[in-house]
């Protein structure tokens, strides 16, 4: 999956988290060991890694997408 491919369905499935879709429990799961990595991120800045720009609710939605420090 391509850079723009990861953006365009981490914002997919953020909106449509937003009109009631509900991500399968792995995938929750794995959003959620993410956040929880990121939160003690010296490069999270609010809901964004100042590193990629991401938006990280959205980015943490897709398996295939990757922490550009290597964190997760
Ligand atoms: S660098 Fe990685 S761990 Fe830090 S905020 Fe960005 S995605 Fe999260």
């Amino acid at each position: 999956m391509t850079k723009i491919e990861q953006i365009f369905w981490g914002w997919a499935k953020y909106s449509f988290m937003t009109l009631g879709w509900k991500p399968k429990p792995e995938q929750w799961h794995l959003a959620e060991q993410r956040l929880y990595i990121c939160d003690d991120c010296p490069l999270r800045i609010n809901n964004k890694c100042s590193k990629c720009g991401c938006n990280l609710a959205a980015k943490t939605l897709v398996e295939e997408s990757k922490c550009p420090e290597g964190k997760w």
